[in-house]
């Protein structure tokens, strides 16, 4: 492993009996305004937490907590990454190369930021290859419906060219946004559980 702040968590806390939690970084991608920080803000944050001091601020931009799927736990890094350090080469463990998984966010009312989320799945591929690494493709902000500029099912398309999952959330509702998170552990679960298999 990369890294090793989330060992520490686990082995305060841990309780002896339970298998250690498995560790992923999630990253999360998008134009500048989707609601990248929304979105860590709920995930730092979040009501359904096991206990807050399970949830570090371990960087300007980086949240570690341990969450239960399925009745699982499961160590998340999720990673609030700024759009413009993407395009910047000199950037060496830049957050496209750096990601188990990769939350891909436009929001509904900006088309641009759909293109964006285009571009941005164009470039992951180019460090991550294609099947083996989970995305969802998030459009967010779905609570704005008056002001929608992308439909669900332009969406729902975009996602199957790019061979990835995709969910409508509202940070503002608190809509889907954890089953988003959810939905991206469940997945990495998957490509564990066919990797040992
Ligand atoms: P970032 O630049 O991607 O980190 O975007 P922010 O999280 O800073 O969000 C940009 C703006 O959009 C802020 O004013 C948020 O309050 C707003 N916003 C984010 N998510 C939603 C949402 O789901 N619905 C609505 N109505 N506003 C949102």
């Amino acid at each position: 492993r990369r890294w090793s702040s989330s060992d520490s968590v686990i082995s305060s806390d841990s309780v002896g009996e339970s298998p250690p939690p498995t560790a992923y970084r999630v990253v999360l991608l998008g134009a500048s305004g989707v609601g990248k920080t929304a979105f860590a803000s709920i995930f730092a944050g979040a009501a359904d937490s096991m206990d807050s001091d399970e949830c570090e601020l371990c960087g300007d931009e980086v949240f570690e907590k341990e969450v239960e799927v399925d009745g699982e736990a499961a160590t998340v890094t999720l990673i609030d990454t700024w759009d413009s350090e993407l395009d910047d080469d000199s950037v060496q463990d830049c957050p496209m190369q750096s990601g188990d998984a990769y939350l891909l966010l436009y929001s509904i009312t900006d088309r641009a930021s759909f293109l964006r989320a285009s571009e941005l799945r164009i470039t992951l591929r180019q460090f991550r290859p294609a099947e083996q690494t989970p995305i969802i493709l998030v459009g967010n902000k779905c609570d704005l419906v008056r002001r929608r500029e992308v439909s669900s099912s332009e969406g729902r398309a975009c996602a199957a060219v790019f061979d990835c999952k995709f969910i409508e959330t509202s940070t503002a509702m608190q809509h889907n946004v954890w089953e988003a998170f959810h939905g991206i552990v469940r997945q990495l679960r998957l490509r564990r559980d066919s990797k040992e298999a």
